[in-house]
């Protein structure tokens, strides 16, 4: 079973999702981090991350592995490098091919089939698990987001936006897994709201379907 935690970069839902897994004693899974893999990947094997088949052929054989805060790609750890500017931007890009999605999506569901998961992404609600009693549409305005990633990672929020933007746009118009609200999802936003606050009212509301 899996609370499915959706919405754009830097509305919060790593956070809160970590937050809310701990909360309930719930596993937590950051789909992501596995789009971070496999663009790492391609770029390790110097393949262009805009080409789908080898995109698709690298997502289709690496093998991702999750113990609690730490990520192994192919046994290696790779927690840091997945957050770098460099694979930030190549993940935009694997992650609009269908096959890596494909791929990938199998995975997740057979990780999440195993027990009780939050699980967060742009997908989870609407393809990966539509089935899920729980899915929650995390927003937060562009310039908000752009600020927390600037605090988080440094650098000039005006670039951070600008580079957003691009991620948002890809992320909303690429054909398969696009980034959109469920139409059974509560959407919350966390512009003016605390960590503390957010998790709060979306424990309340597992609580309240009788999840946790
Ligand atoms: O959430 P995060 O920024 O770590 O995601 C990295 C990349 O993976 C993003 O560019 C996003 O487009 C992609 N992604 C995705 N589907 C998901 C999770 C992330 O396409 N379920």
């Amino acid at each position: 079973m899996v609370i499915a935690i959706d919405g754009p970069a830097g509305a919060g839902k790593s956070s809160v999702a970590r937050a809310l897994s701990d909360e309930l004693g719930f596993t937590y899974l950051d789909s992501g981090a596995m789009y971070r893999c496999v663009a790492a990947a391609v770029l390790m094997r110097d393949l262009d991350p805009g080409d789908p088949e080898s995109a698709t052929a690298v997502a289709e054989s690496i093998e991702i592995d999750f113990d609690w805060d730490r990520i192994s790609l192919d046994g290696d750890q790779v927690d840091q490098l997945i957050r770098t500017p460099e694979v930030t931007e190549a993940a935009s890009r694997v992650s609009v091919h269908p096959g890596v999605r494909a791929a990938l999506v199998t995975e997740q569901r057979r990780l999440i089939s195993r027990g009780r998961y939050v699980a967060e992404g742009r997908d989870i609600g609407t393809v990966v698990s539509p089935e899920s009693p729980l899915k929650v549409f995390l927003t937060a305005t562009p310039e908000e987001r752009a600020r927390r990633r600037a605090l988080q990672t440094g650098g000039d929020a005006d670039q951070i936006l600008l580079a957003q933007n691009e991620r948002d746009r890809r992320d909303s118009e690429r054909e398969v897994g696009a980034l959109r609200v469920a139409e059974d999802a509560v959407e919350v936003d966390t512009t003016d709201r605390s960590l503390d606050e957010v998790v709060a009212v979306i424990a309340g509301l597992a609580r309240g379907r009788g999840l946790a």
